[in-house]
């Protein structure tokens, strides 16, 4: 049985066809810039790619020419589900979910939550659930798994009937990427199942840290929104918030005008000026550029400043886990973040860091414990094997 992987953006499509069992990817890709002339679909088989014009193609449009080419070939003959991600379940969802109209409903109540989010991920829902009637369709959501997390994490320090009327708690996000590195993570570092304390560093164009001690989420650095915790490509992560009102003050302008800046012209972007991408500032700093070098130091000490205050709810520290575009490509950030968290007896192994990539994980340190690893991501495997376990193997 295989299984279709949907992850809907505001203008954007990502696909995958897994086969859960086998754990292999038979064909994946992406439409973008939906909605616009611009669209394309680009499919990657066999490590190629096969990009064509859809101009002026919208979600169900792409979706449908998607499904139709999978088709031809073969690839949606053998589908037992539908594996969506979504973005935020509020608190009203603690696991993968097999999709209702009930959970439906449930997803829409969470727009409030996850206004960007959430509605293009129902509208993948939505013309699945056309395309593939008969099929059992899968939520995954980005915030499930820190719902182990208890009042002393999620709780912030704000008046009290705010959670109940406005929902304001932290949730956290990239959950099914940190539950997924977690699990890879024990079986790389030989630690038990039972009694371990990871923090995980998902460190993408978005980045968070998490807290995992026994499979469980128990911190996170992202709270009621993305926006929050460590820097990223574009947002700012945690600032002191009376910024919005004083730039919304001295601009003259809307507080949503500076948050917009906080979430889009922020983070590496913003302190380098030069762009959001790792790989960009990198080249930059090492060319002597002066923002480019403060962006990087910047990110590193944020990270290590953040890892460092997660081991408080874990109690000790057996691995720290790199993964993401980052944590798996970027040997001078690991390099730069163990070396701030050696007084946790972290010492980098130069050799195994630079000899680590995409693809390619294990340790980067020289002790035993705690150690730090790189272990590639795969949030598309776990919804494809989350789905396969929900539908039961005959999808129906
Ligand atoms: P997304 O969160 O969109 O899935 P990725 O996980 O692909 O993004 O991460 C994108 C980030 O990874 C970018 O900042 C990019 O510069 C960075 N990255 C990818 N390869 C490298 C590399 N070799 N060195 C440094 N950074 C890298």
């Amino acid at each position: 049985m295989n299984v279709l992987v949907l992850n809907c953006g505001s203008s954007s499509l990502k696909f995958a066809v897994i086969d859960p069992g086998e754990q292999r990817e038979l064909v994946s890709g992406i439409a973008q810039r939906l909605g616009t002339p611009a669209a394309t679909i680009d499919v990657k088989r066999d490590g190629g790619r096969s990009p064509r014009a859809v101009g002026g193609a919208a979600h169900a449009e792409a979706l449908r020419a998607i499904v139709d080419e999978l088709s031809r070939e073969g690839l949606t003959r053998n589908l037992g589900g539908v594996g969506h991600r979504v973005v935020h379940g509020g608190s009203r969802f603690s696991a993968s979910t097999a999709i209702t109209p009930e959970v439906i409903a449930k997803i829409e109540e969470c727009i409030p939550l996850g206004p960007l989010h959430n509605p293009p991920n129902l509208v993948g829902i939505r013309i699945a659930r056309e395309l593939f009637p008969g099929l059992s369709q899968v939520a995954v959501f980005d915030t499930a798994f820190h719902q182990t997390m208890l009042p002393v994490a999620y709780t912030y320090p704000v008046p009290h009937e705010w959670e109940e009327k406005f929902g304001v708690r932290r949730y956290g996000f990239h959950g099914t990427s940190h539950r997924y590195v977690a699990r890879r993570a024990l079986a790389e570092a030989g630690l038990p199942a039972d009694d371990h304390a990871l923090v995980t560093a998902h460190l993408g164009n978005g980045c968070s840290c998490a807290a995992v001690r026994n499979g469980r989420s128990v911190d996170t650095t992202m709270g009621l929104t993305p926006l929050e915790g460590l820097m990223m490509g574009t947002r700012s992560g945690s600032v002191d918030p009376a910024i919005i009102g004083h730039v919304a003050g001295a601009r003259r302008g809307a507080p949503e005008a500076v948050l917009e800046d906080l979430n889009k012209k922020s983070g590496l972007l913003g302190v380098s000026g030069l762009s959001n991408d790792m790989r960009t500032i990198e080249e930059a700093a090492a060319a002597g550029h002066p923002r480019a070098r403060l962006a990087f130091d910047l990110f590193c000490s944020i990270l290590a400043k953040s890892i460092a205050s997660l081991v408080v709810p874990l109690g000790r520290l057996d691995a720290l886990v790199f993964t993401g575009g980052i944590g798996e490509n970027s040997t001078a950030v690991r390099e730069r973040t163990v070396s701030h968290l050696g007084f946790l007896g972290l010492v980098l192994d130069p050799d195994a860091n630079a000899a680590h990539g995409r693809g390619r994980h294990g340790r980067i340190t020289t002790g035993e414990r705690p150690q730090a690893l790189v272990v590639a991501t795969n949030e598309e495997l776990l919804i494809a094997l989350d789905t396969a376990e929900i539908v039961g193997g005959n999808g129906r």
